[in-house]
């Protein structure tokens, strides 16, 4: 390429897990070409929850950004997460684990769940969380990594899991790491976007201080208002609420109880739903809740009321829309994190979306003229990604047989996605779920969270049938006896914590 054709300066607006990510990303692959520069703000802070993660996010550490693992955990007080409990959302009293990874493992072309649900009807299989890894693990406190010595296609080869982390603490490191790589940081307030006249495009940013910040290409990680995205080129905001009635979260810390859970916990509440992240420093809570059916106060008294340990702070309010902005990428700004969009935290997919958008824009990384062509295919799949990902969390909010209160009575009754609806049905009626091309969560998912929330299917896969049923007893009961042996003999989550990756105090 012509190095006048390059985008030789990239400034990204703002310092939360999404602005470091970026910053520590562009640096590494981008960083001898670009000049890349961070503006933030300590006076405005950062979101600073969003502890939870999926497994993704050890491929972009350790494989994108060369981050040793024990390092990483140690520096943000990081514990394990296998998956995530849910408490209570099918009807009260009930409680099942969506884990990490595969369940089973298949029979040519059957996924491993359509010969179980022959066998459950039947009476001659236990309850699918006896037959992966993780959800066999979690329960238990037990963790390992995955066994080098195991045949490839056992499923102990290789445990998917994920961290649970400081959010805070994260973007410190990150910013750390970012520096190091050659990002300069500017601290200080943006009081004004100037744009290029004729076509709009961001030219530069105006601080406080007088200061101005010139760029090629913006990334615009501020947070929810979207500085740039929304308050200057008025993107538009496609608003989701309707399907996803959580709109505020009341967050607090509380002191860490023993024994720290390999996962999280999502307890469904009145009026919404709390959440429980355990760290190795002290414990995350929050109620998720929908503002129309509850106050702030009875939010903030039912949060406390729950907590395993003593609270550490006054709970914090949060208030969002679930949504996504029409277009995440407009002109030279592409949008990251909270400024291009948020999924309410339920599935814990916030910051694996900046994640997935960098990786988007790494792949589509334009030169200087900033190809309409490019943005359109960046915004194409982002919708893609994110109405997926909606329809999941949709599902659990709405496949429940609760009626104790005006809020899962609205959720239960509530109008769904014609996508969502065809899934619900496809499965409802012999169990098959089918992926949607690049679907974020993949068919474990799926059949995990639509059984543990009371969609049983009527029936199964016509092939099953050909298959001896002695047969497919003893696949099964392989399976579960394999794990239930090995996950035994794993060590506890506390002692592999205080064995490889035990955080200073803080
Ligand atoms: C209740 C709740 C729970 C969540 N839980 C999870 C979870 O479990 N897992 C998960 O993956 N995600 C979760 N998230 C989402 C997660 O918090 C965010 O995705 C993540 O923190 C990234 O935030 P951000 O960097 O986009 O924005 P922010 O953290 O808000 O950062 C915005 C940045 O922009 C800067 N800025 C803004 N305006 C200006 C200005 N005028 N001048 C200069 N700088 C400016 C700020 O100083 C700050 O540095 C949760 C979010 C909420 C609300």
């Amino acid at each position: 390429m012509n190095t006048h054709e390059r985008i030789s300066s990239i400034t990204i607006v703002g310092g939360g897990s999404a602005g470091w990510m970026a910053a520590a990303a562009l640096a590494t692959y981008l960083g001898k070409g670009a000049s890349i520069r961070l503006v933030e703000s300590e006076e405005i802070g950062i979101v600073g929850v969003g502890e939870a993660s999926v497994p993704h996010i050890r491929h972009f550490n350790g494989q994108w950004l060369g981050i040793d693992e024990a390092e990483f955990v140690k520096r943000t007080q990081g514990t394990i997460k296998l998956g995530i409990q849910f408490n209570d959302w099918g009807r009260i009293g009930d409680s099942y684990i969506h884990g990490f990874g595969a369940i089973g493992r298949s029979l040519g072309p059957l996924p491993f769940h359509q010969f179980w649900l022959k066998l459950r009807l039947a009476g001659r299989a236990a309850p699918i969380g006896e037959y992966s890894p993780q959800t066999v693990m979690a329960p238990l406190g037990r963790f390992a990594p995955g066994d080098r010595n195991a045949p490839a296609h056992s499923p102990l080869a290789d445990i998917a899991y994920a961290y649970h982390f400081d959010a805070t603490l994260y973007a410190r490191f990150l910013r750390e790491l970012a520096q190091q790589r050659g990002v300069q940081r500017i601290e200080g307030r943006i009081v004004g976007v100037n744009q290029r006249a004729g076509d709009g495009f961001i030219e530069s940013v105006t601080l406080e201080s007088g200061q101005v910040v010139d760029g090629a290409l913006f990334i615009d990680c501020s947070g929810f208002r979207g500085l740039l995205i929304e308050e200057t080129l008025k993107t538009g905001y496609l608003d989701w609420s309707h399907w996803l009635p959580c709109d505020r979260a009341m967050a607090v810390p509380s002191e860490r109880v023993d024994p720290i859970t390999p996962y999280t916990r999502a307890s469904a509440r009145p009026a919404g739903w709390q959440w429980r992240i355990p760290l190795q420093h002290r414990t995350g809570n929050g109620y998720v809740y929908a503002s129309r059916h509850v106050s702030d106060d009875e939010a903030a008294a039912t949060l406390l009321a729950n907590l395993d340990g003593r609270a550490l702070a006054d709970p914090r309010a949060l208030r969002f829309t679930t949504g996504m902005r029409r277009k995440s990428w407009n002109r030279n700004v592409v949008a990251l994190g909270l400024a291009s969009g948020f999924l309410e935290p339920l599935e814990s997919t916030s910051i694996y979306l900046a994640q997935s958008g960098i990786t988007r824009l790494l792949g589509l990384f334009p030169k200087r003229d900033v190809s309409p062509l490019l943005a359109e295919r960046y915004n194409r799949e982002s919708v893609f990604e994110y109405e997926r990902i909606r329809d999941f969390l949709i599902l659990h909010y709405h496949a429940t047989e609760r009626d104790d209160t005006p809020f899962w009575d609205q959720c239960r009754t509530m109008d769904i996605p014609d996508s969502l609806r065809e899934t619900i049905d496809l499965f409802r009626s012999d169990g098959r779920y089918f992926r949607n091309g690049e679907d974020f969560f993949a068919l474990p998912s799926w059949v995990q969270v639509m059984l543990g929330q009371r969609i049983v299917p009527q029936g199964y896969h016509p092939i099953v049938d050909e298959m001896p049923e002695d047969r497919l007893v003893e696949h099964v009961e392989d399976m579960r006896a394999m794990l239930a042996h090995a996950v035994a003999a794993m060590p506890t989550h506390r002692e592999w914590i205080d064995r490889y990756w035990k955080a200073p105090a803080p």
